[in-house]
């Protein structure tokens, strides 16, 4: 039996049983990534001496139930002692950083195991990993394709079992997006749900941490280790973390399910449409009302969140100046030159593109027009979601317009880059929780389906997702 197809439920059974010990799993998944990760390039940094170290410490102690023993992946813009923090960034090359994330706190107190870091576009801005100082990541479907972006090595290690769980984070689709594209489970919680401290920001009112997952099951353990109040973030929710791994009534005769209109595109592709509606029905086949709906205002959801995410992101990414962190150049005659060639040798091209969008539509004369109007509409597409959510329990659409595309097709061309968030943007403009699991294949691609549902309502997208999980069946893992 290869221990590395295992879910996390299953294997922290073994665990608890002494049928396997932490070692072993942890071996398996070194072997693995010994065996895949040149073709794939998942990661960025393995650690396979602390791995091991810290699974002999486990295995001579009682471990964790919840999860513990289990080999995790970082994405590289999260603090872990002992590791550089790069956000695949030239910026950041050899910065260490002197204090761990809380969710990685929270994960050590959990038991678990760092198998390593992460590949992600630089500074988590991007649809396809490519943007990244370390080469890009390649879908283990299909190596000559996008495992998508930011968090694509998180969705890549994970769909090629190169560890059991991982973590990653979510601005503008970055957990979703990939996960739809490498078939495994993403989900982006509720704002404020995960706390954000140690992880390197980019933009602060929509980033936010969590799980890739084989499962749903895996997806609602993982989010109930890592959620939680910390007082380090000020936009840390106090709120009770309810028992996600519960198991939840599955009648779903009562739920009210909204289409919305606006994210169902002719123009997506023939095979993504199929499958999504494929799972629609199902869900209709067990009592749910289906109804299509219109939230106007997420039409313009995509320009409101590339003014916000820049502008944030320009603020954000000021201070990377060569004095305090990573990269600096030298052979400068005076410290203004040295921070302009700092920041133009240690950005990469996109990093730099938002800087420049974000601190046009921050200037004085600007600002109003743009920056002032985009939080506006942002406030529109609240509103709009609260009356969806007074009429529905979830609302579901396809994660992404297409599958995974091919290497290099969008990397000249920004504009259809960013539009492979069309669907998953309007949820971190809202800091609603959005979840997408995989629901079926199309030319042997993974293709994703999104659910989101009001604050809060992680309980409700772990119910849905696993009623769908269990119908679909989607058991498909890539060949490597
Ligand atoms: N692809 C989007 C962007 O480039 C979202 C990235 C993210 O969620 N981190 O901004």
């Amino acid at each position: 039996m290869d221990i590395t197809k295992f879910s996390a439920g299953d294997a922290v059974k073994q665990i608890k049983n002494k049928e396997i010990s932490v070692l072993e799993l942890t071996d398996s998944y070194l072997n693995r990534i010994k065996e895949v990760d040149d073709r794939v390039k998942a990661f960025i940094q393995v650690d396979a001496e602390g791995a091991r170290a810290r699974a002999r410490e486990l295995d001579g102690s009682t471990v964790n139930e919840l999860g513990g023993g289990l080999p995790i992946a970082i994405k590289d813009n999260i603090n872990l002692i002992g590791a550089p923090t790069t956000c695949a960034s030239k910026i950041l090359k050899n910065y260490r950083p002197v204090y761990n994330a809380h969710v990685i706190e929270k994960l050590i107190r959990g038991d678990a195991v760092f198998i390593g870091k992460t590949n992600l576009d630089e500074f988590a801005m991007g649809s396809s990993t490519e943007n990244s100082s370390f080469g890009p990541t390649h879908n283990p479907w299909d190596i000559e394709r996008v495992p998508g972006g930011s968090s694509g090595g998180s969705a890549a290690a994970i769909a090629a079992r190169e560890a059991l769980w991982a973590i990653g984070s979510d601005t503008g689709g970055s957990i979703r997006q990939p996960a739809a594209f490498c078939g495994v489970v993403g989900l982006k919680p509720t704002y404020g749900l995960v706390s954000r401290y140690g992880l390197v920001a980019f933009a602060s009112s929509l980033d936010q941490i969590g799980p890739i997952t084989k499962t749903v099951d895996d997806s609602a353990l993982l989010l109930s280790i890592i959620a939680g109040h910390d007082r380090r973030d000020s936009t840390s929710l106090d709120y009770e973390i309810p028992d996600y791994l519960a198991n939840p009534n599955s009648n779903l005769s009562d739920l009210k399910v909204g289409l919305p209109i606006e994210l169902f595109s002719e123009s997506f592709d023939e095979g993504v449409k199929v499958s999504v509606k494929k799972a629609i029905e199902i869900l209709e086949k067990k009592g749910a009302k289906i109804e299509e709906t219109s939230l106007s205002s997420i039409e313009y959801a995509l320009s409101t969140y590339y003014i916000i995410a820049p502008a944030e992101a320009s603020s954000n990414l000021s201070r990377y100046d060569g004095v305090r962190y990573g990269f600096r150049s030298n052979d400068n005659s005076d410290i203004i030159e040295m921070y302009k060639d700092s920041r133009s040798g240690g950005f990469g091209q996109e990093v730099k593109r938002r800087i420049m969008l974000g601190t046009y539509a921050l200037s004085a004369g600007y600002y109003d027009a743009y920056y002032g109007k985009a939080q506006k509409v942002r406030t529109m597409i609240i509103e709009d979601f609260k009356s969806a959510f007074s009429k529905y329990d979830v609302l579901i659409s396809p994660t992404t317009p297409t599958t995974a595309f091919k290497k290099g097709e969008k990397t000249s061309d920004p504009l259809q880059m960013y539009l492979s968030d069309i669907c998953t943007i309007p949820a971190n403009l809202a800091g609603i929780p959005a979840i997408s699991i995989p629901c079926g294949l199309s030319d042997n691609l993974p293709v994703g389906l999104q659910i989101m549902a009001d604050h809060y309502g992680e309980a409700t997208l772990f119910k849905v997702a696993k009623e769908l999980e269990e119908e679909i069946g989607f058991s498909d893992i890539p060949e490597l």
